[in-house]
């Protein structure tokens, strides 16, 4: 390895990580929602950053205040972006016990720069240290992690502890017991870039993964209805084209359920709108928890929903539809009134022109079911 100015690389780090810091804080403040864990990413390049003020007063302040303040930032700074990464992703976070370990493992480095000097055995236990809290980080992000950015970030965090397990398996061959941080050997330098390189390249981690939130966020929005939780009117249109094109292609069939609740306004007018909302949301469940994988649920407009049944003939969508119709009629929850529906139901067919064609069968087989007297299902 070049030569690398030890304080040099303090300097730098101490900036980038100071910066990183200004750059999360501000994205953090323009979210539209607040995001768990961007705040404590925000918060980890900055103990980082400070954790290097220690460092670069090396030889100035006592060696214990530099050893104990340097060392606790920089771990404090490295464990804020694991608890981040945790509550990001929706996990657990035991903060107590890693802050107890963290305690525990700055107790027995105090007890070998101030009883029983010994650069190797502190050396050994910051990175141990450093290697378990990095090893939880990765393998969280690849296990709970979704997409490219996690997946990054995974693998920086793997060479971080990497570097720090060979620094800790090396360090009573290559060190003595009074070497130092500033030693010139390529070992102790790579082990320092890495801790400098660590705010920088985790902070982009997270920026990467908040931006991949973000958009998927905004993606699930634009597909699905706020209200019920079922898909746009526009996504569904799409899903039927799909399945038209498999069927034009393959000659695969599918069919379309068009379902209105019965009365709905008079459920409006005497219980008022939002239990009329609530009976939207608890319908909305209800069918989705009746249907298969390939099959797609989507809120066509106010009281009216859309199933796209894949790969079903005609007789296995009238079951479909029956099944539907009964569960929402013994439908009883808290707080709405009982409620009933009427489907239409439409198998795609020679002669048809395309999705919308079977569209309007469905329509008409919903409204001959309303004018035989609602809570049915009708194929047309
Ligand atoms: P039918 O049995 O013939 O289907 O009659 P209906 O009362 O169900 O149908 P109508 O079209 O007369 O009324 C539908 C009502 O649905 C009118 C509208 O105010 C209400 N509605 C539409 N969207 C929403 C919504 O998001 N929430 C609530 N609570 N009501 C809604
Ligand atoms: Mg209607
Ligand atoms: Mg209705």
């Amino acid at each position: 390895m070049p030569h690398v100015d030890p304080r040099s690389i303090i300097y730098v780090a101490g900036l980038t990580g100071a910066v990183m810091a200004v750059v999360l804080w501000g994205v953090r403040r323009n979210l539209p929602v607040a995001m768990p864990g961007v705040p404590a990413w925000s918060m980890a390049p900055l103990l980082c950053a400070a954790s290097t003020v220690f460092f670069s007063l090396d030889q100035r302040l006592p060696g214990f205040v530099v050893m104990l303040a340097g060392n606790a930032l920089l771990m404090g700074g490295l464990g804020l972006f694991y608890f981040g990464s945790l509550r990001f992703w929706h996990r657990p976070c035991p903060w107590r016990s890693w802050t107890a370990a963290g305690a525990a493992l700055l107790a027995a480095m105090s007890y070998f720069c101030w009883f029983q000097p010994d650069f190797r055995a502190r050396t050994m236990l910051f990175a141990v240290g450093m290697a378990a809290c990095n090893f939880a980080h990765a393998r969280l992000l690849q296990r709970h992690g979704k997409g490219f950015s996690s997946r990054l970030t995974a693998i920086v965090l793997a060479a971080l502890c990497g570097v720090s397990v060979l620094r800790a398996a090396t360090t009573f061959w290559l060190d003595a017991p009074a070497s130092t941080r500033f030693t010139q050997m390529p070992m102790q330098q790579l082990y320092a870039v890495s801790f400098h390189l660590a705010a920088l390249l985790l902070s982009i981690g997270g920026l990467l993964m908040l931006s991949e939130r973000v958009r998927f966020e905004f993606e699930h929005m634009a597909s699905h209805d706020s209200l019920t939780g079922a898909l746009t009117r526009r996504t569904l249109f799409q899903t039927g084209e799909r399945e038209w094109t498999r069927w034009m292609r393959h000659g695969r069939p599918f069919s379309v359920l068009l379902l209105d609740i019965d009365r709905f306004k008079s459920i409006n007018d005497q219980w008022g709108h939002p239990t009329g909302d609530k009976v939207l949301q608890g319908c909305t469940a209800l069918i989705a928890s009746r249907l298969r994988g390939g099959d797609a649920l989507g809120r066509y407009g106010g009281e009216e929903f859309i199933v796209v049944l894949g790969e079903t003939d005609g007789a296995a969508a009238w079951m479909a539809a029956e099944r539907i119709r009964q569960a929402l009629e013994q439908h009883r929850a808290p707080d709405i009134p009982a409620y009933t529906a009427s489907i239409g139901v439409a198998t795609v067919a020679e002669g048809d022109a395309g999705f919308g064609s079977l569209l309007k069968r469905a329509d008409m087989g919903l409204y001959q079911a309303k004018a035989a007297g609602s809570n049915r299902s009708v194929a047309q």
